[in-house]
């Protein structure tokens, strides 16, 4: 339709196809699909290994210019491309991205399920608790944090011998550790079947987690923007009288590590093991202490079980879209699932006999990163593709002419506001001026060694003059091709021209010149002895920082707060300098700075705080105020959200 209705409008008047028809079409056994009502469904991990055999499906990443607050139609174009690729040209596609938190939208919306005529529906149950697993998550992390206070508070109050025995109960006659147990007997080299042989001193290792409270770092979760829970005292209650009461606060449940840990697994047995890995605390003698140390990680993967499996809906156009895992893009990597991506290559990928005729036969997974290319997609490549081993055949980069006017000298878009006129009317040297943003972002890609493909993302007002300037400057830059794409006017038949560029580009990826930024070497010299302590410059884990802020930021050097510095040296000491680094910073600049537009250079980006993923696998660094649970504004979402007690339609979720 013309003019585009709402995106609720479009969503509504489109009737999906049952998710069992679906699942059908593309492969999925009966059995292997857990239907959550008509229109979505969990997908079993076996298929992973029935399709084992297969060659994978191609692996498209979309990532996007640094944007406005606006958004420049990444989701919508993983959605838009999907349907082209499917609907259009036929091939089996797959849309796989993110679930969104609840939180914000009750506050300040932050739709992402695309929009105009590329969206994933139905969109209520895509925006609310789809099939539970941001609780699961939710549950998961509380239980873990309950275990952590109540670890100390029994410490507390109770002799070593008693509560030794309480972690070694009886069975039959026959004393056995606990399951649970085993895990910290091994970490301390204890490897005794039989409880009673058990010396005084091993007891006393083993029972006692001795967890210093200053140290601890895990906080509980909720799905609510709740501001008035960033910081909280527990244990005043009387019963609780006994130990000092505590300062800590909530984050909200998709900055929790679980979900991080979901998002990074690559089946339930690494999720568990993920789990069991998660430092909450030190102890006083300053060793880490696990989600397995207090026996609780078997648990929390139980809590988990069904979350480990990734959900399917479908587009506006019935291609499959896989929703699942939804890490706080701010301090995590804003990707979707690592097992999600797996399940899909394997259904859009190839038998064995079929490699003579895979280039026409192979199907395609396009995921989405969040924030642009420099921080989402970095994150993805460094982060993500090292964990999974996946490697991606073309990275779709998304401008809009509005954002790279931005990037040129045009004025802030504040949302809400009239666009100021550069941007309703060409103007071509503002436009070309900004391209430096987008040939950054290009040459950042690149420097992976995938092929890059431009897509624009067509608004009413683009003309033909400046969609022809970015097409010059992204090939100047590097870029396989430039397209320009309409799919949000008109769905997956306005972004054909699109799909086939990153068909062409994919048909001559080379896995092999494929390469992360840096390697994950652990540091040489751990001691924190300060005078045997190797300068800090001399760290892997400050190398690391520095080579992601000057290879892809742009920035010069960078400059770590003392807080910091002591974290990288007390984790590296703890044996985590191998691990990945995950920068939080502003998605406005692709500096630290939101206030740098373009493609700057020379800055230098300051380091306020490290933060360690163990579990999840990565190190996260503070280049910002980063909050983890956001507040609700003066005239949050909720208060246009009714629900029609006749028919049960929501409106003014969006
Ligand atoms: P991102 O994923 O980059 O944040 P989205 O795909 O969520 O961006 O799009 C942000 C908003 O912009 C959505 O409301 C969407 O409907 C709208 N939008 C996206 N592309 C276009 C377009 N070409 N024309 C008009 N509106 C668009």
């Amino acid at each position: 339709l013309q003019p585009v209705p709402s995106d609720i409008a479009v969503s509504r008047a489109q009737r999906p196809k049952l998710i069992t028809k679906l699942a059908s079409e593309i492969g999925i056994a009966p059995h292997e699909l857990e239907p959550y009502g008509a229109y979505k469904a969990k997908v079993s991990l076996d298929v992973l290994g029935r399709l084992e055999h297969r060659r994978d499906g191609r692996y498209i990443l979309v990532a996007g210019i640094t944007p406005t607050p606006l958004g420049e139609g990444k989701s919508t174009t993983t959605i838009g491309l999907t349907q082209a690729l499917s609907g259009q040209l036929g091939r089996i596609a797959f849309a796989n991205v993110r679930q969104p938190s609840q939180g914000p939208t009750f506050g300040i919306k932050g739709g992402a399920a695309g929009g105009g005529y590329s969206q994933v529906i139905p969109m209520e149950e895509f925006n609310l608790h789809l099939t539970g697993d941001i609780h699961a998550i939710t549950a998961a992390n509380n239980l873990l944090a309950a275990a952590i206070d109540t670890r100390m508070f029994h410490e507390d109050t109770q002799k070593t011998g008693p509560l030794y025995k309480r972690l070694v109960p009886a069975k039959k006659g026959k004393r056995t550790f606990l399951p649970s147990m085993i895990k910290r007997l091994q970490k301390f080299g204890i490897n005794k079947t039989n409880p009673d042989e058990l010396t005084e001193e091993e007891i006393t290792k083993f029972a006692r987690l001795d967890i210093d409270p200053e140290t601890i770092t895990w906080r509980r979760v909720l799905d609510v923007n709740d501001r008035h829970l960033r910081g909280i005292t527990i244990g005043q209650a009387p019963t609780e009288s006994k130990i000092a009461p505590r300062a800590t606060g909530f984050d909200i449940s998709v900055a929790s590590e679980c979900m991080a840990v979901l998002a990074l697994s690559t089946d339930l047995s690494d999720m568990r093991d993920r789990l069991g890995r998660m430092v909450v605390a030190s102890s006083r003698a300053g060793d880490p202490v696990t989600a397995d140390d207090l026996g609780v990680a078997g648990a929390l993967a139980t809590l988990m079980k069904d979350a480990v499996k990734p959900n399917m809906m479908q587009t506006l156009e019935g291609t499959p879209v896989f929703v699942h895992a939804g890490p706080f893009a701010n301090i995590s990597i804003g990707n979707s699932s690592i097992i999600a991506d797996r399940v899909a290559l394997k259904l859009a990928g190839t038998e064995p006999e079929e490699d003579a005729e895979r280039n026409d036969k192979v199907g395609f997974v396009v995921t989405e990163a969040g924030f642009d290319f420099t921080m989402g997609g970095e994150r993805f490549m460094n982060i993500k593709c090292r964990a999974s081993g996946l490697v991606p055949d073309v990275v779709v980069i998304v401008a809009t002419v509005r954002a790279l006017k931005v990037h040129g000298g045009g004025p802030e878009i504040t949302p809400g506001a009239q666009l100021h006129e550069v941007y309703r009317t060409e103007n071509v040297d503002i436009l070309r001026k900004g391209c430096v943003n987008l040939a950054k972002h290009i040459a950042n890609a690149k420097s992976y060694g995938v092929n890059v493909v431009v897509a624009i993302n067509k608004f009413e007002t683009d003309t033909e003059a400046e969609v022809q300037v970015i097409r010059e400057e992204a090939l100047a830059a590097g870029a396989e091709d430039a397209i320009s794409a309409n799919h949000w006017a008109e769905g997956g038949k306005g972004a054909v021209d699109l799909a086939k560029g990153v068909i062409s580009a994919a048909e001559k990826a080379d896995a092999s010149k494929f390469h992360l930024l840096y390697t994950a070497e652990p540091s040489k010299t751990t001691s924190t002895d300060a005078a045997a302590a190797p300068a800090i410059q001399d760290s892997a884990i400050y190398q690391r920082l520095l080579t992601i802020c000057r290879d892809m930021y742009g920035a010069a050097t960078i400059s770590l707060s003392p807080i910091a510095e002591r974290k990288l040296a007390t984790y590296t000491a703890q044996g985590f300098s191998h691990l990945p680094v995950c920068i939080a910073k502003t998605q406005y600049s692709i500096s630290h700075d939101p206030a740098l537009k373009g493609a700057p250079s020379g800055f230098d980006v300051p380091i306020r705080d490290v933060r360690l993923a163990a579990g999840a696998g990565y190190l996260y660094a503070l280049a910002a105020d980063i909050q983890t649970i956001p507040g609700l504004p003066t005239a949050p979402g909720y208060l246009n959200v009714e629900i029609d007690g006749k028919t049960g339609e929501i409106d003014g979720l969006f």
